[in-house]
């Protein structure tokens, strides 16, 4: 008998669901947008009763009489509180962009707690991740605390809500992908710490039980979809693609260029803290193997190219870009730092802005395009670069995905820039791929990561083809823009 598997690719503008066949191979897709609510500067929320509803739309749409298992991921850090009576949100959920939580982050790396924080959970103090953000949750909807307090709230990221919601309020559960990005857990020994807890004054009969990726989460709600069907995989979105990708071994690496940028190095069992700032991050547990990355996160990637389009009106599309930056002159002089909301690894700054450097009289639009895409390759040399300074192990080329990696205009640049080979793989949906992976894990459909590997088949191969002086040049000049960027 044929047997099918259900991704849920929850995003950030986006809640999708794929059907999966046996060979990995995607058979229908649904995606509905949800809105973005800005409430003040830099404050960014979802109504999880948005994504709740489009997650049913989407899984019903797909949903087959074959469907033998769903997985599930997600965008990470953004966190929701609700209550375990009714199920409902407290709140919107607050979105790994927000920002409002940066004093307190600064408050608490002032007094000396970043150290401990690093050793920990392998983060830095950033407001990106969950802690700050739940805790103002409690702090500031009216009650929460006393409610929490007398056990009536339940804590999570968009996975444990979903899990929830899908088990009718059977399981309270998040992954180990996910709980790595709160802050609050101890990522060597896989549970939640109490130095953590403390410093948040989160308590932990709020939060969710931790399990690994590959397992029985729960069974749906017979009412949901007319039959229960097990929740058998979860993984935060970059580590599902770092799965998609086949990127079991040490030393492989995946880069995702969606609206950010995310480089994820497998590392293997060892969690390998960053001397560069880069985050350490459990990459999987699948059965008694686990794995940890390193990960290189950068906030602008294809926004740039949004950017390009939506707010400067140089292109009609962002696919439009390619063609454009493949008949402008790689002369052109013209460096942009696109730190339009700070800037991520390995520099995290976020009071830089962005900055457009080196333009003449002769500056055209399409120089501007070019230097747009140039950028995003310059950002991933930085990650690759502190990686390598990490001794992270070599990498053995890199594999991307997203948006922006259907551009092959972008991919041959970036495999010049970091002078090493590029590969995007057949796949286009390696995010989802991931989830639908570690749910068939689970269900016995494949026997293995060894298995999942095999299934990984490339599309296109970019060779470094430039010269070191040429390369070192426009590196310079990258450097150069981003010192005043940082100014
Ligand atoms: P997300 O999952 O973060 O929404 P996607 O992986 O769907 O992102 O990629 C969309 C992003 O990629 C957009 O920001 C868009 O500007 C950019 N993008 C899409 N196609 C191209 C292309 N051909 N060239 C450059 N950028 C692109």
């Amino acid at each position: 008998m044929t047997r099918h598997i259900v991704a849920i690719d929850q995003g950030t503008t986006s809640t999708r669901a794929i059907l999966f066949d046996e060979a990995g191979k995607a058979l229908t897709a649904s995606s509905r947008e949800f809105p973005q609510h800005y409430p003040q500067p830099g404050w960014v929320e979802h109504d999880p009763e948005d994504i709740w509803r489009d997650t049913l739309a989407v899984v019903r749409e797909v949903l087959t009489d074959e469907t033998v298992a769903i997985g599930i991921t997600n965008q990470r850090e953004t966190c929701v509180v609700w209550e375990r009576a009714s199920g409902r949100p407290i709140h919107n959920a607050i979105v790994w962009q927000d920002r409002r939580t940066a004093d307190v982050c600064a408050r608490l790396r002032d007094e000396g707690h970043e150290e401990m924080i690093r050793r920990t959970t392998g983060l830095l103090l950033d407001p990106y991740f969950s802690a700050t953000k739940l805790a103002w949750l409690l702090d500031h909807v009216e009650g929460a605390r006393a409610a929490a307090a007398r056990g009536e709230l339940a804590l999570g990221t968009i996975d444990s809500f979903l899990l929830w919601r899908l088990t009718g309020g059977k399981v309270h559960a998040t992954d180990i992908t996910n709980a790595g990005r709160a802050m609050l857990c101890d990522i060597h020994s896989g549970e939640w710490s109490s130095g953590c807890l403390d410093l948040f004054g989160i308590d932990r009969s709020l939060l969710p039980e931790i399990k690994g990726n590959a397992e029985l989460f729960g069974e749906t709600d017979p009412t949901l979809f007319g039959r229960a069907i097990p929740v058998a995989g979860m993984a935060g979105d970059q580590q599902a693609a770092l799965i998609g990708q086949g990127c079991f071994e040490p030393g492989m690496v995946k880069s995702t260029y969606g609206t950010g940028c995310f480089m994820l190095l497998n590392t293997g069992s060892e969690a390998l803290l960053s001397e560069n700032r880069l985050l350490t991050t459990p990459a999987y547990r699948i059965g008694d193997e686990t794995a940890y990355a390193l990960e290189g996160s950068i906030f602008v990637a294809g926004a740039a190219v949004k950017w390009l389009r939506d707010k400067l009106g140089l292109i009609d599309s962002a696919e439009a870009s390619e063609a454009i930056a493949r008949a402008a002159p790689g002369d052109h002089g013209v460096t942009l730092v696109p730190a339009f909301v700070g800037l991520g690894a390995p520099h995290w700054r976020p009071d830089a802005r962005g900055l457009l450097t080196g333009m003449t009289l002769d500056t055209s639009a399409a120089h501007i395009v070019r230097a747009t895409l140039e950028s995003v390759a310059f950002q991933t040399r930085d990650l690759v670069d502190a990686m390598r300074a990490d001794e992270a192990g070599e990498t053995s080329g890199l594999r991307i995905d997203g948006g922006m990696a259907q551009n092959a205009w972008f991919a041959q640049f970036l495999a010049n820039i970091l002078d090493t080979p590029v590969e995007r793989p057949a796949s286009h949906e390696t995010t989802a791929l991931g989830a639908a992976y570690l749910a068939g894990l689970t269900m016995g459909v494949w026997s293995g990561t060894g298995d999942i590997a095999r299934h990984w088949e490339v599309a296109a191969r970019y060779e470094p083809s430039m010269g070191e002086d040429e390369r070192g040049r426009l590196l310079a000049g990258w450097r150069d823009a981003l010192a005043r960027a940082m100014m």
